[in-house]
């Protein structure tokens, strides 16, 4: 049969067993790894993906020894009775026909706990604990925990299992100048630094045998000062396929690095061309990773020989069933990652169970699944928004009739402005996966039709969901009328013209966004754009990988304001807070905590700075100061005895983000 993506689904032969397509499952640490007697939720998740025809999988970062932890408690394969429990992952993988590696993962100084150990006595930026020096004993007894827990994961059932050598963890400590400050044999020169990745990789080959997948996860991209130049990351995956690896998977940037490598602004497969530069040095096969997200691009980077496989982690949060719909030719049912970190790594660095923002049944697959309605009902969904939709379609998922209304001439509500800011045009993505699903289940979509109550009674629905969103929260100031005043609304949906001078009231997400939004009247948003913006070295000449930062110009001069003390956007997502901070300081745009503002004039904004007076001379000030529900029919229909319900902005606009739209509509869909 042909298929658009003949690289991405042909088979791979290792020799001793052949995986059935190109596509890995990437390590994605879910916090269940962590949790007692969770073994069966994480053999319920990785089951589902088995079923979507992913060729391999790898686990989580399980540690070797105690010391290895990432955190007090986290997961750990070092003892038989370990081992045991693992079978309750691999047994149900390998019944949905899957195969699945479990990643040895030695934090090293990222370790949260007082036990940490790393090649120096250096704590590094993000932990608060200082790292013990290992001696040679301690260096030895490591190499034999790796080659213990490799054993005792072959024991466990595993197809394989993946080293973890970049990422700035344990090995990558010793592998690079920045990290190693040792005068003996695993520390100074090259000879040296590379003993400790090769001996585990010698280690672990010994205790598998030959017939078992060991996947070694070498940092070709560093990203950070100190980080190693290209000639010895060469030189390392040779030793390492010399030492016995099956594959080299790549591995970019360091978890201290301050570089995005992830986030939405990152342009798609922006690393292939790293890990191409490693083909033709090495015979066994390489795997490419980062950023890669729909069929189209993994296609493209396999056909263009960049690498032999590619590696998504979050897409598969995002869509089990993603290979299945690529191999069914049937891309535009995929549920794309959209790369926000919102549900994901954000919830595993507040110690959360992470799922996905677009897919909230991610990693809850054991407790929590779409069943069929007793009793089908009429219901009426108010609004296409994200709550909405995800509300919508899954009440028709269910069995039930199912009318959305949506006041505009489109699906998507604030999505729709999320999407035109600059490094988010792929919140698009959602919009088209929700109209298709909108086709899919047999939602009646009434486009261009303001719902009113009348209506909706006269419809003689059973039930209506009020999914109207929210309206701008008005800030209460002279001058809160003069021209010079603009909404978000204002700007992003109807493209008011917008000067030079700006200030902006309001240094949420939004606030955020309409800064980054007007810096540039026309973004760059090509991947060289990128490399320049965030001093990424493409010749790789520089060590690490890193040069110095040429941020394209900016056209406008903007200052974000807030009335708290403290930084600006300390409430933005863990993992992608700093990059909005870091991109709008490059780009100039003034930061104001501590502002009470008096007045708007001729003159501009007129303000307290931490009980300074100020004026800023503006052409603008665009008004960002949160929201509040919006839900006028919600009186009428309960007057008429009508079953309502408000979900997403429309029943708390306070801390609203689409994470707990989407999640809110599919669970009251589940419940009617
Ligand atoms: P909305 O998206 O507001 O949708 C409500 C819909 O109801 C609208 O389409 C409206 O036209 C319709 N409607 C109202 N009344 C009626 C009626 N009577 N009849 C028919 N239709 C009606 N969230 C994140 O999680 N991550 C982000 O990165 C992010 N970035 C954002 C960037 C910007 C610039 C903006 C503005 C928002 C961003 N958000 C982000 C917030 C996110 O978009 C909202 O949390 C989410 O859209 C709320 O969903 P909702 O369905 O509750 O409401
Ligand atoms: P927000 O995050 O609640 O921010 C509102 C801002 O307005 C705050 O800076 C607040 O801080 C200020 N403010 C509140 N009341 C005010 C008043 N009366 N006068 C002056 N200032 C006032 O809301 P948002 O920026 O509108 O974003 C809406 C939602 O969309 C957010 O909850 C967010 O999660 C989501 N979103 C997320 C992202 C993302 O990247 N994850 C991006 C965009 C939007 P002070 O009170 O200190 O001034
Ligand atoms: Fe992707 Fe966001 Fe879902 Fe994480 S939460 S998997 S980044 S869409």
């Amino acid at each position: 049969m042909s298929t658009p993506y003949p690289h991405l689904l042909e088979p791979l032969d290792l020799g001793f067993t052949a995986l059935k397509n190109r596509v890995l499952m990437g390590s994605m640490h879910i916090g269940l790894e962590d949790e007692r007697g969770s073994f069966d939720k994480l053999g319920a998740y990785f089951a589902r993906r088995a079923e979507g025809g992913v060729g391999l999988m790898v686990t989580g970062g399980f540690a070797p020894n105690r010391e290895g932890w990432a955190k007090p408690f986290a997961g750990k394969l070092s003892t038989k009775s370990e081992a045991k429990a693992h079978r309750r992952i691999t047994a149900p993988v390998h019944e949905a026909g899957g195969k699945i590696a479990l990643q040895i993962l030695h934090a090293g100084r990222y370790a949260y706990h007082p036990l940490a150990v790393s090649a120096s006595a250096l704590k590094s930026p993000i932990s608060w604990f200082k790292p013990r020096k290992l001696g040679e004993g301690g260096i030895k007894r490591t190499i034999k925990a790796f080659a213990n827990c490799a054993a005792l994961a072959q024991l466990a059932g595993y197809d394989g299992v993946e080293v973890m050598g970049s990422e700035g963890y344990l090995i990558n400590q010793f592998t690079v100048d920045r990290t190693n400050k040792r005068g003996d044999r695993w520390g100074g020169d090259f000879e040296n630094r590379a003993r400790l990745p090769v001996e585990i990789v010698k280690a672990v080959r010994a205790a598998v045998g030959p017939e078992f997948i060991l996947i070694y996860r070498l940092s070709m991209l560093d990203l950070v000062e100190g980080g190693a130049p290209w000639a010895e990351v060469v030189e390392l995956a040779k030793r390492v396929e010399a030492a016995g690896a099956t594959i080299i998977n790549t591995g970019i940037g360091w978890h201290e690095a301050r570089v995005p490598t992830i986030a939405t602004l990152v342009p798609p497969a922006a690393f292939s061309w790293v890990t191409r530069r490693l083909k033709g040095e090495v015979a066994i096969p390489l795997v490419t990773s980062n950023r890669i997200n729909m069929p189209d691009v993994a296609e493209r980077v396999l056909a263009t020989g960049d690498a032999d496989m590619v590696s998504m982690a979050r897409p598969f949060l995002a869509d089990p069933d993603w290979v299945n719909k690529a191999a069914a030719a049937h891309p535009e049912r995929i549920n794309t990652c959209i790369a926000c970190n919102q549900a994901c790594l954000d919830h595993v660095f507040e110690r959360k169970r992470a799922t996905c923002l677009v897919n909230p049944f991610a990693a809850y697959e054991a407790e929590w699944r779409v069943e069929h309605a007793a009793t089908p009902r009429r219901v009426a969904v108010v609004g296409a928004g994200p709550a909405g939709l995800a509300c919508a379609t899954t009440a028709a998922q269910r069995g039930h009739q199912v009318t959305l209304f949506e006041a505009s001439d489109r699906i998507g509500g604030q999505f729709n402005l999320a999407k035109r800011i600059p490094g988010k045009a792929e919140f698009e993505h959602t919009l088209r996966y929700f109209e298709h699903r909108l086709a899919e289940t047999g939602v009646t979509v009434r486009l261009g039709t303001r719902a009113t109550a009348q209506a909706l009674k006269d419809g003689g629905f059973d039930h209506v969901v009020l999914a109207t969103g929210v309206s701008p929260r008005h800030v209460n100031l002279p001058g809160g009328d003069h021209p010079k005043v603009l909404s978000y609304l204002d700007v992003l949906r109807d493209d008011a013209p917008v000067g030079d001078r700006v200030a902006i009231i309001g240094a949420g997400g939004i606030g955020f966004d309409v800064a980054e939004f007007l810096a540039h009247k026309q973004p760059d948003e090509s991947a060289q754009g990128y490399y320049a913006e965030w001093g990424i070295d493409t010749s790789l000449a520089a060590p690490g990988g890193l040069t110095e930062p040429k941020p394209h110009p900016v056209d406008r001069q903007i200052t974000l304001c807030q009335r708290r003390p403290g930084k600006l956007g300390a409430n933005l997502g863990k993992t992608t807070g700093w990059i909005h901070r870091s991109s709008l300081k490059a780009k100039g745009v003034e930061m104001l905590a501590q502002c009470t503002y008096l007045k708007v004039d001729d003159a501009g904004l007129h303000l307290e700075v931490a009980g300074q007076p100020r004026v800023l001379p503006v052409d603008h000030v665009i008004v960002c100061a949160g929201q509040v529900p919006f839900h006028p029919l919600e009186a009428e229909l309960q007057a008429a005895g009508i079953p309502v319900q408000r979900i997403g902005g429309a029943d708390v606009a306070a801390e609203l983000d689409a994470k707990r739209a989407i999640r809110q509509g599919t669970e009251v869909a589940c419940a009617l």
